[in-house]
């Protein structure tokens, strides 16, 4: 087991009120404290520590400001009726940013003395952990390359760290439906990259769509494959499903595709209840003709920031399409509350979802 020191903060913060949060931003509010754990490779990982937050000093010359070999994970702590701290499914978490490190060249972390560490930091800054509806304690673990150094190789230093920020619904819309469109210009990943691991790079590449979708007024956009550009793959933070002649139906992981473990949950939810979530490859051409023929009952994106978000309206060049008349589905809304549940422990574990923080 990892040693871990801890420096406590001498001036604590107000911690917001789970009203306060419905009207702050996603993920602009931080706890009092980080966790911080080195690795030089002739020690490993070393020196965990939970500290105040704060900024940290980098060399101008540290490699992850020039070639970003930075990756990133993103789950939520919730605190249960009788006050316990959990956390939803950090071990999948802790794998793939095993799987991130291994694609970006960056030094393993071992799984379980993270997580412990992790939990720790929860607990410290638990008192921060909202209860309000739809509120929860948003964990963001990230490692970064440090080594100062100009020439493109493999960092041998790293630094891993972990802050948490409380927040309301990732959407200020709060559970109704999303507006997104088909992009067609960019693209996001294709086989071969880094689309199937959380790197910086990749929501880096993904700002200029995000950025025009918001001034044509839309929340999102779906990502279409990066060789054929047919294929459905993804929406910017989040995977994707629609609700086709009564069935669940999610594009199947190629490789370009981000594996979620919301919609891993999802798959594992729909098949307790006895129809599996189909996992396909659907073209973009497809999803709209299935449409017209009134086979598309829902679409909904899937991810850890808003658990399930229906969208409402997906407009691909000149063909709008409209799901469930604009409105939240009856699927997405018994994926949310059901999942919601389980991770509020408001509804038994009945997967081993839950973490508990000791
Ligand atoms: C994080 C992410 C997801 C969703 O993954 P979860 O583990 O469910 O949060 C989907 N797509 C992309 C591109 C992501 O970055």
């Amino acid at each position: 087991m990892m040693e871990l020191k801890f420096e406590l903060t001498k001036n604590p913060k107000r911690i917001p009120t789970s009203e306060e949060l419905t009207r702050t931003h996603f993920g602009t509010l931080f706890t009092d404290h980080m966790l911080i754990i080195d690795y030089e490779k002739s020690k490993g990982w070393h020196d965990a520590r939970v500290v105040p937050y704060g900024p940290l000093a980098f060399e101008p010359a540290s490699c992850c400001f020039h070639y970003g070999q930075l990756i990133f994970e993103g789950l939520k702590a919730y605190k249960t009726k009788d006050g316990c701290a959990v956390i939803f499914r950090p071990e999948q978490n802790m794998i793939r940013m095993n799987e991130s490190c291994e694609r970006m060249c960056i030094a393993k972390i071992d799984e379980r003395e993270f997580l412990e560490a992790i939990a720790a930091l929860v607990k410290t800054d638990s008192a921060w952990i909202p209860t309000g509806l739809g509120t929860s304690l948003y964990v963001r673990p990230f490692i970064v390359a440090n080594e100062a150094f100009l020439g493109v190789h493999p960092s041998n230093s790293f630094i891993f760290m972990t802050i948490l920020s409380p927040v309301g619904p990732y959407f200020t819309s709060g559970l109704s439906p999303v507006r997104i469109y088909v992009e067609d210009k960019y693209v996001r990943a294709v086989r071969g990259g880094t689309g199937f691991v959380k790197c910086a790079g990749n929501y880096a590449a993904s700002l200029k769509s995000q950025e025009e979708a918001d001034a044509a007024g839309y929340s999102q956009v779906l990502w279409l494959d990066g060789v054929e550009r047919k294929y459905i793959e993804e929406v910017g933070g989040m995977n994707i499903a629609f609700v086709i002649d009564g069935e669940l139906v999610t594009p199947e992981l190629n490789g370009s595709i981000l594996p979620g473990v919301t919609r891993k949950s999802v798959i594992e939810l729909v098949k307790s209840w006895g129809k599996p979530m189909i996992e396909r490859k659907i073209s973009i051409q497809e999803l709209a003709g299935l449409h017209k023929a009134g086979r598309v009952s829902e679409a909904m994106a899937i991810g850890t920031a808003a658990v399930i978000c229906p969208v409402g309206e997906l407009k691909w060049g000149g063909d709008v399409m409209i799901f469930n008349n604009g409105k939240i589905g009856p699927v997405a809304q018994r994926l949310y509350d059901e999942i919601t549940a389980i991770q509020t422990c408001d509804a038994p574990d009945k997967f081993g979802w839950v973490y508990e923080v000791k």
